[in-house]
């Protein structure tokens, strides 16, 4: 799916941010400000919410505040990750290219950077992100937070790529962590679900800037299985979306290219107005939905284009939904999809948005859902004027049995005991968590909940 267009306005947007951005507001205690994610699935009252312009403004908000204080980079989670009745804090203001270093090809950034910035700036130092998820409005703390990622067998998610962090703790101490530096606390905050402190600096290890093609072709699912099986090794990035009910998928390949950058092109029918109307459509007459999944595939044509790497990766998502995801075993990964799509067939689920395939590589980030094991992604979405619980119930179960793990930033009903089981680290990252923030200020009932 294209979203050419709407990058610049989303650019001139994000580009105004730090303005508005730039007042601290505090709440009178008639009016508590509320905040809510992207979905609006995830909503909370608040004593404040403040906007630092810099380190020791942060520092300075960190020693005068009381209570629960939780980051937010985009609030373009799912899951209850931010909601307080606390303090949540928002670096937009801390945003930018810090430095960079030509010969190791890295760059450090302020944290509070959105991707489709940071990427963007990195292609002027003539460097390139390995890979990018399926937006670029995250913020690089968020993204990084929750290990968000792309598709690509040989592809990592972004955390794997982090060379050093800094960290701002509950109390206003400054950790510079690597590897080599704090590696516990390095270990633990590459996934750290703002669990651990504010993120506000981070060095990404990148690659020299490249141009990708993109090709989206449409077939039925079986064939796109087939397609993307056999294909899997041949494209650096390959995924799948399907609709189950009308048997269609769309595949998108990137391969990376030496060829000139294509024109945009105009489309008379924007894909996210064809989406948001057939959703609707589907919500009102579910009898509708196999024809109207059917007939997207018939809008949605072959098309390929090509452009600079941080142009081609990112789409425009402005139909809103609420999603669960979950990180497969590379091996299981047909199997499981296959799975998950006859029983929302014979569940008759009423779902018109497609599941979507993807596939990543391994790292070792503790709470990382690809720690040490190549996976698959599955995910499925529901349209959020729909309750989303009678398909992520019949779902989530087929992907658990499947050995998955929840992407951080994504619904699932995992408890702390569950997670103890899946992650072998989960015991360091408790230990390290509880060290750096005795009074476990950065926890909201969420993260008290899993963590305790
Ligand atoms: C339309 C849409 C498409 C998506 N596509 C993908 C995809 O392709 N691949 C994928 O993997 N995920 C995807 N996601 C999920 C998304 O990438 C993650 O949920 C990500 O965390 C969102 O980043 P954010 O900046 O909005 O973070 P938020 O949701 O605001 O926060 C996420 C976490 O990061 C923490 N955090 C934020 N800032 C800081 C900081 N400065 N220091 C410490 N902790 C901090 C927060 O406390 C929270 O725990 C998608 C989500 C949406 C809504």
């Amino acid at each position: 799916m294209s979203n050419r267009r709407q990058f610049v306005t989303r650019s001139a947007l994000l580009a105004l941010w730090p303005v508005v951005a730039r007042q601290t507001v505090l709440a009178s205690p008639s009016s508590l400000p509320s905040w809510s994610n992207w979905s609006g699935g995830q909503t909370c009252q608040n004593q404040a919410l403040l906007y630092p312009q810099n380190e020791p403004e942060l520092i300075k908000i960190l020693k005068s505040t009381e209570g629960t204080l939780r980051a937010v980079g985009g609030g373009h989670s799912f899951s209850p990750l931010v909601p307080t009745r606390g303090t949540i804090i928002s670096l937009e203001a801390m945003n930018g290219l810090i430095d960079h270093d030509p010969k190791h090809l890295q760059a450090t950034f302020h944290a509070g950077s959105r991707i489709a910035q940071a990427s963007a700036e990195l292609w002027k130092v003539n460097q390139g992100l390995f890979n990018e998820a399926d937006i670029n409005v995250q913020s690089l703390a968020g993204a990084l937070s929750t290990a968000t990622h792309g598709t690509g067998r040989g592809l990592q998610c972004l955390s794997a790529n982090i060379i050093a962090l800094k960290l701002v703790t509950a109390q206003g101490d400054v950790l510079n962590c690597s590897r080599t530096e704090h590696p516990d606390v390095f270990q633990a905050a590459r996934v750290g679900l703002g669990a651990l402190g504010i993120m506000t600096e981070v060095t990404l290890q990148n690659r020299r800037s490249y141009f990708l093609r993109e090709q989206v072709r449409v077939m039925s699912i079986s064939e796109a299985m087939l397609y993307v099986d056999q294909n899997k090794d041949r494209f650096s990035h390959i995924e799948f979306m399907a609709f189950p009910f009308g048997n269609r998928a769309m595949v998108k390949t990137l391969e990376e290219t030496q060829s000139p950058e294509t024109p945009v092109r105009e489309s008379w029918l924007d894909e996210n107005t064809l989406l948001e109307f057939a959703a609707n459509t589907a919500r009102e007459h579910p009898w509708s939905n196999p024809g109207l999944q059917h007939l997207l595939g018939m809008f949605v044509s072959d098309s390929s284009r090509v452009g600079p790497s941080w142009k081609i990766y990112p789409s425009t998502r402005a139909v809103r939904f609420n999603e669960m995801e979950y990180q497969l075993p590379a091996a299981v990964g047909m199997q499981a999809c296959e799975e998950v799509m006859t029983a929302m067939r014979q569940h008759k689920l009423d779902v018109f948005f497609p599941l979507e395939f993807r596939y990543v590589a391994a790292d070792d980030a503790w709470l990382s859902p690809f720690h040490n094991r190549d996976s698959v992604s599955i995910s499925v979405h529901q349209y959020y004027r729909q309750d989303y619980h009678p398909i992520f119930a019949v779902i989530e179960p087929i992907l658990r049995r499947h050995g998955g793990r929840p992407h951080w930033g994504k619904l699932n009903t995992l408890n702390g005991r569950d997670f103890q089981e899946i992650y072998p680290h989960w015991e360091d990252f408790r230990r390290t968590q509880r060290q750096i923030d005795p009074r476990g200020r950065m926890l909201n009932s969420y993260l008290r909940r899993i963590l305790a």
